[in-house]
């Protein structure tokens, strides 16, 4: 990959990363409202259980999107973590943050109850 490449994908990532940021803390400040009302406990609670999933889901995120920033500082960035393949240009265009090429990424899927992250700790742990 050329360095005009790399730098054009840390803009996208660094971005991405400051999105998620301003995400996070914006909720931080709805999910702390109180209010007396029972009716409105009952729907706060609801949305505090969606702001904690879409909390799960974001911080996941933005640790991936971390872990691309400093696989692009280590020089290897856009390599499979599983077979070292090379990550295809279409795809890292659709999802920077990818870190796994797709054959790779297709099987860490069809695996139930892991995530693409558990099995990289499975693999790593098994080699
Ligand atoms: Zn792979």
């Amino acid at each position: 990959m050329t360095k005009i490449e790399l730098n054009k994908y840390r803009n996208v990532l660094e971005a991405k990363h400051a999105e998620i940021m301003r995400l996070v803390r914006n909720r931080d400040g709805i999910a702390i409202e109180r209010s007396s009302d029972a009716l409105d406990e009952v729907q706060q609670a609801t949305e505090r259980e969606l702001a904690i999933r879409n909390l799960d889901r974001d911080s996941n995120l933005l640790r991936k999107v971390g872990a691309a920033l400093r696989r692009i500082a280590d020089g290897d960035f856009g390599v499979c973590l599983h077979c070292e393949e090379n990550i295809s240009p279409k795809r890292l265009a659709a999802v920077p943050w990818a870190g796994f090429c797709i054959r790779c990424q297709e099987i860490a899927d069809q695996t139930h109850g892991h995530s693409a992250d558990d099995l990289v700790a499975s693999w790593v742990n098994a080699a």
